[in-house]
């Protein structure tokens, strides 16, 4: 199965979209990678979704990466003598760790770890940002505070401490086991929430002990700031719109979005564009205007990967959703500022013998009638280069490695297929061109480029190109050796 568009998408599962049927039919209308939150669900659903897409996987044949999204630190209020209470403008709230009920002038706020870091002037954002509270005084255990924006606040409701950088765990007990349970279950991808720091990272990695890659979802101001740090340290990046939104000014979101997206590109690192790019569909079988134009803004952008929440876990309609993306995508990548765009981004490398390979890769496929890269390897460095290129071309990245293959799949324009392992470049030459082939990409008449790094065993060598006809017979005469 070939796609149409090089921009992946990435939906979210959820109570709309449990069984095999409809999962299913997300992957063929276009999900290339599934999101299993593990903010909601028992880890039994988790486990029943995750074996339903490891068989989809098996009966396609086709690898999918599986996502799961870790719930971070998230801060709570206590709860409420009535349940609820109402806020208005200019009166005083108090916060504070007093284990009785809540009322209209105090709530408990069970971290004390908040209390020392607060400060007279800093903001406490509650129910995502609909109520904002100024802390005035503040101490140990308590913060009093004015409310600057009123609203109802009610048992357990969320609280974002948007200019401060806290001085929490990156990982709760509950992500810890989390982390635990699907790194067991096999998932490819761990995205961490409310990362504020490099360090928060490399906690996480130490835990995952290489059983999947790790994804920082950026949604404080904090990181933001810390960007480049985070990036060199993570393997992909998800621009997490909802929460950022709350943390920073709204406004302030498509220029960090974009900033985001152009770095995660030259550091060759796949970064999602996620939240509300669908929202209405929750609802409605269409979308608006405004969303599909924000879709196709991801996708100009170079975004390797565009994502539905909601849309596809809790909406009436989660597979119209998926194929509105699809449709988006398949649009905005024929339209020629699409290519004058993104050829304007790619920038000047060639600083390493890599870059300079993926980049003779680009242009010997673009300016001759080859059919498509292909990059033979182990860890996916070579796949990733050439998918940095954003060239016109398809590209296949061939790798014995399932998880490999599965991890890819976030990668623009990545084809990944399973091959056997090789010991010689001649080996890959052969199942790259049987690969060009069998998947619908060439004929036997085509030619194909086809990029590695040797020895196999050693990743990041790229260091070979060859230009190969796809027939096997003459890739033997070719080079009988
Ligand atoms: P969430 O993350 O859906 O887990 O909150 C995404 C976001 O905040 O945009
Ligand atoms: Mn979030």
């Amino acid at each position: 199965m070939r796609r149409r568009r090089n921009v992946k998408i990435v939906a979210t599962l959820g109570p709309a979209s449990s069984d095999y049927e409809t999962i299913r039919a997300l992957f063929e209308a276009g999900a290339d990678v599934f999101r299993l939150n593990m903010s909601h669900g028992e880890h039994a659903d988790i486990a029943e979704r995750h074996a339903i897409i490891r068989k989809i996987e098996a009966d396609t044949g086709r690898p999918i990466a599986i996502l799961a999204d870790l719930q971070g630190p998230k801060l709570r209020v206590g709860t409420f003598a009535n349940g609820e209470e109402e806020l208005e403008v200019g009166q005083k709230f108090r916060l504070d760790l007093s284990e009785a009920e809540g009322d209209a002038r105090r709530v408990r706020l069970p971290h004390r770890e908040i209390f020392e870091a607060l400060e007279p002037g800093s903001s406490l954002l509650v129910n995502d940002g609909k109520i904002r509270l100024k802390v005035e005084t503040c101490g140990a255990d308590f913060a009093d505070c004015e409310v600057m924006v009123g609203g109802t606040i009610s048992n357990r409701k969320g609280v974002n401490v948007p200019d401060v950088v806290l001085p929490l765990a990156a990982l709760s007990d509950k992500d810890r086991r989390d982390l635990e349970f699907v790194c067991e279950l096999g998932v490819d991808w761990l995205a961490l929430s409310f990362v504020q720091r490099p360090e928060d990272v490399e906690e996480a990695r130490e835990l995952a002990k290489g059983r999947a890659a790790i994804l920082s979802k950026i949604e404080k101001p904090s990181a933001v700031t810390n960007f480049d740090a985070i990036l060199a340290v993570s393997d992909g990046i998800m621009v997490a719109r909802g929460d950022l939104g709350v943390e920073l000014p709204v406004q302030n979101v498509p220029p960090i979005q974009k900033r985001l997206v152009k770095k995660c590109r030259e550091a060759a690192k796949p970064v999602i564009v996620a939240t509300q790019m669908l929202e209405s569909m929750i609802d409605s079988p269409v979308p608006t205007r405004a969303e599909v134009s924000d879709v196709a803004t991801a996708i100009y952008e170079g975004a390797d990967a565009v994502m539905l929440s909601a849309e596809s876990a809790a909406g009436s309609y989660p597979i119209e959703a998926v194929k509105t993306m699809n449709a988006v995508a398949i649009e905005v990548e024929g339209d020629p500022t699409y290519r004058e765009v993104i050829e304007a981004s790619r920038g000047g490398r060639k600083k390493t013998v890599a870059d300079g390979i993926v980049s003779a890769a680009r242009e010997i496929a673009e300016t001759t009638e080859i059919k498509a890269i292909c990059c033979f390897s182990q860890s996916g460095t070579t796949a990733a280069l050439v998918a940095r290129e954003r060239p016109r071309v398809p590209i296949i990245a061939m790798t014995h490695v399932i998880g490999t293959a599965r991890r890819l799949c976030l990668t623009w324009g990545l084809h990944c297929v399973m091959s056997e392992a090789v010991t010689r470049f001649k080996g890959a030459v052969i199942a790259s061109a049987r690969a060009a082939l069998s998947e619908g990409f060439a004929e036997k008449t085509d030619q194909i480029v086809v990029t590695a790094g040797v020895p196999f065993n050693k990743p990041g060598t790229t260091n070979i190109l060859r230009v190969a006809p796809c027939e096997e017979r003459l890739i033997y005469s070719a080079d009988p050796e």
